[in-house]
């Protein structure tokens, strides 16, 4: 009798302890959170469980939680934004690409261009549960006119013809009903062409990327899109010709002598975009940016200005070389070498251009996108997206303005901030945990301690196993 009696009270409370809730989530303690709408708020818990931020909490109480990351000393920013890559730009860097974002902290990616059949099973996996990869929002092919530039002859086939409204019409459609989040017009397209595609897609309540069309003008085609892209064309809308230059390029559009899409864009850009800079008028070009105040600007000074500051000249470019597939690590390192020992005027030029150009538009409060165009010349997923926060503040972004541009500025195009951006209650759980304070010295976003991405915890030794991860043999 005693021992049944003994027995049952064991099971009694067993069963209270088996009822009673295990913790649950992750708590980073007593961190410094930096964000562009809270900015910087000291001593602070914050606690995620699954893919959500839970709790955000001056430090005090220990919380109960399965696991404590301590951040003292530290500071914790909201996982951050490559704005213009191309995943499917280089088959050497297709597979790597995501653990190489996340290991730079990159935890979403906006894919401006890649053709669909390549891009939709490279989403897919992305997408895939316990994939560890950035959130990825993807555009399809480039939105090109009746002349195609990357067509697949000089330059990759990445661009899809659209002769006719109609033919923008149907191609969107399909585009939308394939799955894509965003589209982007290309530089080919003509006025009418340009028109259908910003009325399908605003049908169909797709976000508008854009190139500026050769066949328009800035102040006419930025103000209809919601991100253009490399200040490009910008140039010729901030002369006080751009009315002549603009009929100029209208007929050379016409195209006489047949040539191929890739060259007879480049003849118009050499033909008009170095002369505009150096006409510069103020005036007119105030008049530009003043149409541009809700359009992102996604300067990708990393590019356009890539020899002010060439990655061969960085102390960190070995390192990030070593994350790179060993099939192009060579010819990246030479590549880089043979560029910054040979500057060519014409390119020091456009960046010094892209510079002055982002200093104004930030200034004027239009909107700033931190994109780099990866992995575009000598771009290494990741890696670059720090050397454009970089040129960012060089550019006269605060540092905070500079994270804003990697977090708030793309959550807010795909209208999802009230999801992403910034360290609150209810957000995803994308976090950039660092050893120093990027708002002195921006290039502290590279002194990263651990990534949060969709909720999974990485210390910064299992990231860089991630990456290392990649390149063994089966
Ligand atoms: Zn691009």
């Amino acid at each position: 009798m005693k021992t049944a009696l003994r027995m049952s009270l064991l099971l009694l409370v067993s069963l209270v302890a088996a009822c009673q809730p295990r913790p649950t989530g992750t708590a980073i303690t007593n961190v410094t959170t930096i964000d562009a709408v809270n900015g910087v708020r000291q001593n602070q818990n914050v606690i995620f469980d699954g893919d959500e931020i839970t709790t955000v909490t001056s430090s005090g109480t220990e919380p109960a939680v399965e696991r404590t990351i301590d951040g003292t000393g530290k500071f914790l920013i909201p996982g951050l934004w490559d704005f213009h890559v191309h995943l499917t730009f280089d088959d050497n860097f297709t597979e790597s690409m995501p653990a190489l974002f996340l290991s730079y902290g990159v935890t979403s990616v906006r894919d401006t261009g890649g053709l669909m059949h390549k891009i939709l099973p490279v989403v897919e996996r992305m997408r895939s549960k316990d994939s560890v990869a950035p959130r990825v929002f993807f555009s399809g092919p480039l939105l090109d006119g009746e002349f195609v530039v990357y067509d697949g002859e000089s330059l990759p086939e990445i661009g899809v013809r659209n002769a006719t409204p109609d033919e923008a019409r149907a191609t969107i459609t399909d585009l939308k009903a394939q799955g894509v989040d965003f589209i982007k017009i290309y530089e080919m397209v003509s006025p009418a062409v340009f028109d259908a595609m910003v009325e399908t897609a605003n049908e169909l309540d797709l976000p508008i990327d854009s190139h500026v069309p050769l066949s328009m003008r800035a102040r006419l085609a930025g103000p209809s899109v919601d991100s253009i892209e490399h200040l490009r064309n910008i140039e010729m809308d901030c002369t006080s010709s751009a009315a002549e230059l603009h009929e100029t390029r209208l007929e050379l559009l016409k195209n006489p002598d047949g040539l191929p899409g890739a060259e007879l864009r480049a003849s118009l850009h050499s033909l008009q975009r170095l002369s505009s800079i150096g006409a510069y008028d103020e005036e007119l070009c105030d008049q530009t940016l003043a149409t541009l105040r809700s359009t992102v600007q996604v300067p990708t000074l990393r590019l356009n200005a890539f020899s002010l500051a060439p990655p061969s000249h960085r102390e960190d470019w070995e390192e990030a070389l070593s994350r790179i597939s060993p099939n192009v690590r060579e010819e990246w390192r030479a590549s880089a070498i043979r560029l910054a020992e040979n500057p060519v005027q014409e390119f020091i030029d456009l960046g010094e251009w892209s510079i002055f150009l982002t200093r104004r538009m930030n200034s004027k409060g239009i909107p700033i996108g931190a994109g780099t165009d990866t992995p575009i010349l000598l771009s290494v997923p990741g890696y670059s997206l720090h050397a454009e926060l970089e040129y960012l503040v060089r550019a006269g972004l605060s540092p905070l303005q500079a994270l804003e541009s990697a977090t708030v500025r793309p959550a807010e195009y795909f209208s999802l901030q009230d999801e992403m951006g910034t360290i609150d209650a209810g957000k995803k759980a994308d976090l950039v945990l660092l050893h120093a304070n990027p708002l002195e010295d921006i290039a502290n976003t590279k002194k990263i301690s651990g990534v949060v991405a969709k909720g999974n915890y990485y210390d910064a030794e299992s990231l860089l196993g991630l990456v290392q991860e990649l390149y063994q043999d089966p």
